[in-house]
Parts: structure tokens; sequence; C-alpha cells
């Protein structure tokens, strides 16, 4: 065999062995995801994904075996924990602020870093439009007491501070979702503290383009935030869904943790019907990243429809 054959066989042999030898060090899935609406840029930004017992979460109902199967799913399904951040001329907003560390290390808490990746930093932050007060919506504002998002002023639903201020001490009548959610709202009092939050009443025009909506139900003051320019729309969700696979078909399965169980379901429905009717686009806090699509009706039923992939 000639030299130079030698060497090459042996340099295959070296490329080979190191490629079994040296295991990748494994990193998380990019956590960003960029699009436009009209004159906005929007890009989604991970917190991170849990695994959540589908049956447990949704009442048990008698539907959810045959709806996950469907989706080739199982009874845990990992569950995306998404957050928004809205790119304006002067302003840079982000849509819910994800678990922080309330989920503990493994899951959540990778909005930061989400973030840093996108090219921005956590003070450049200048508002957080908060959908509703619950551990995976504002575990991720503050950390120990710090806030860490210094510089933004905070956005929410008057009916949401009003609740935790009733429900801020411990009490025997406490319900399973209040007990599990008090510490989101210990990291949400820095900014009260600081005097960095300013509270708005259902229906209101926050900045130009964008809105809230009040859809109470999950809570009490859960709020839908609008993005309207140039003709497009995008409406952020938060929590009016959990488990897509389950309940786009079911509207009326309620969430364990949905404060008003009826109410919501109503606002499941006519959140549902209003995107599939006018077309526009949804980002979800928990539908699979980055959570934006449209809806279509189907029958009885209504189908998600992912926003198409773009490297733009
Ligand atoms: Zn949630």
């Amino acid at each position: 065999m000639k030299r130079s054959k030698v060497f090459l066989l042996f340099g295959l042999f070296l490329s080979l062995m190191s490629g079994f030898v040296k295991a990748q060090p494994k990193e998380n899935q990019a956590g960003y995801y960029h699009m436009s609406i009209g004159k906005f840029e929007v890009i989604a930004l991970s917190d991170g994904t849990v695994p959540v017992n589908a049956k447990e979460l949704l009442n048990h109902d008698a539907k959810i075996p045959d709806l996950l199967a469907k989706q080739f799913l199982s009874e845990t399904v990992e569950t995306s924990i998404n957050t928004y951040l809205i790119k304006s001329g002067t302003k840079l907003i982000l849509v819910d602020a994800g678990a922080g560390s309330l989920f503990g290390r493994q899951h959540g808490g990778g909005l930061i870093n989400s973030l840093r990746k996108a090219g921005f930093k956590p003070d450049e932050v200048t508002d957080i439009l908060i959908t509703h007060i619950h551990l995976d919506h504002t575990g991720g504002l503050s950390n120990a007491g710090e806030m860490l998002f210094p510089n933004a002023m905070l956005h929410v639903n008057q009916k949401e501070i009003d609740f935790w201020k009733v429900h801020e001490k411990e009490s025997p009548l406490d319900t399973r979702g209040i007990k599990s959610n008090r510490s989101s709202y210990i990291n949400f009092k820095p900014y009260l503290k600081a005097g960095k939050v300013l509270a708005f009443k259902s229906d209101t025009l926050l900045f130009p383009g964008i809105s809230s909506h009040e859809y109470a139900g999950h809570t009490a003051g859960h709020t839908v935030y609008e993005l309207s320019s140039e003709g497009q729309k995008l409406l952020f969700w938060g929590d009016l869904i959990h488990i897509a696979a389950v309940q786009f078909s079911g509207a009326e399965i309620p969430n364990e943790f949905d404060f008003d169980k009826l109410k919501a379901a109503g606002q499941r429905k006519r959140a549902y019907a209003d995107a599939a009717d006018k077309g526009y686009l949804i980002a979800a806090d928990h539908i699979s990243f980055p959570g934006i699509g449209y809806l279509r009706s189907d029958h009885n039923s209504y189908v998600w429809v992912p926003v198409n992939f773009s490297v733009k």
C-alpha cells in the first residue's frame, strides 16, 4: 500500500474514533424565533419546557387518552413555557416572564439566556405585559427579591393585584391553585414596591398598536394582549390553553388551575371562534415553541396551524 494511502486511512480512522469517543456537550435547542407583524418585530423566547401529566392537569377527562394518541403524545406532555418580545421603535416589550427558578433547576428559567442569544440584555427591556400572576408567567421577574428587569415597567390588570392582595397570607381555605401560585406574587412584588407597576382596567390601549383585552376565568384578571400593525394582527393568549392536543378538540375540558372553570371554558370557546373566524395570528405561552400560529375550525373542533418556518 502506498504511503499516502496509509496516511489517508489512518486519518479516516482517527476522525471516526474521535466522532465516537468525544461526546458533544448537549446544549438546549435555540430559544428564540423572529417574525414581523407590520412595523413591529416579535421574537418568541423560550423559558424552557416542563413535563405535565395531561390527565391530572385536565381533570381526568375521558377523551384525553384518545386525543393525545392522535397527536403521537403520551400522558406526560413536555409542555413549552413561551414568552414573547415585541420590538418597536423605542420600546422593548416583553409579554410574560416565564417561571424563573420556581419550577426547580431543571425546568424553566431559560428566558434570560434566550433573550441574550437573541441579542438583547435584560436591562434593555422597557415594559413587561403580564397575562396573569402565576408561577410560569411572573416567576421569572425576580430572583430572591431582586428585579431581573430593573428598567422595566410592568403592566397588569388591576384584578390580578387585587386578588393576590387578598390571598397574600396563607389561609386554611386556600385552594391548590392559590397555594401553589403564591410565590409568583412574591416574585412580582419587588416591582410594586419600586413603583414600577402600571395597573389597567380590562380593555385598554397601552401603546400605539398594543391593547389589552380581559379574558377572566383562568384567573380573576387574565388578559390577552393584541398587537396590530399595517393590517396584521397577533393575539397573545397567555393561559387560555395549556395542552393543545386535547383542548383544541375539547374547549370545555377544564384545567385544574382555572380559577373559574366554567368561565375559563367560555373564554376558550370565544377566543377559538374569533381567531378561526378572523384568521389572525396567535401566540400562546404553552403551545409548542414558538407557539405562534393560526387556528382553523374543523367540524366541532379546531386545528392548530403553526406559523411557516423562516430563517429570517
Ligand atoms: Zn401558564
